[in-house]
């Protein structure tokens, strides 16, 4: 899989617009009053950090370490994009008052560094 380190910088401006296309903002600020956590989907799994997998049975790598699937940041997404990021097991809220609500697990870094969007835009990545 190219990921951030071993992209071009076409690639990585590939992944850039993508992002900014279907992130439309973080709502860290208002997400508690937003009442959305009985609405979260694929939360708390426990998945294999390198493959996804979600038992030790699945994991192909080898490397199972059960990573808790915790949301750290919140940000609406484009529709499109949440279907996307519920079939890689990335918690997501697909319905709430007709918008998408990402719950990204990781934090601290830019967003085009997480391989969750190099997983999602592989495909458009490997042509760009
Ligand atoms: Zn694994």
């Amino acid at each position: 899989m190219i990921n951030y380190n071993n992209s071009t910088a076409k690639q990585k401006a590939h992944i850039d617009r993508m992002i900014e296309q279907d992130i439309y903002c973080n709502i860290n600020d208002i997400v508690d009053r937003l009442e959305i956590y009985e609405y979260l989907e694929n939360e708390c799994i426990e998945t294999c950090r390198y493959c996804g997998a979600e038992n030790e049975e699945e994991c192909e790598c080898g490397s199972y370490d059960g990573t808790y699937n915790e949301p750290l940041e919140f940000y609406f997404v484009s529709k499109w994009l949440a279907d996307r990021l519920y079939e890689i097991g990335e918690p997501v809220v697909r319905q709430f008052t007709g918008k998408a609500i990402w719950g990204r697990t990781c934090s601290g870094q830019a967003i085009a560094l997480d391989d969750t969007f190099w997983e999602v835009f592989q495909d458009g990545v490997q042509n760009a």
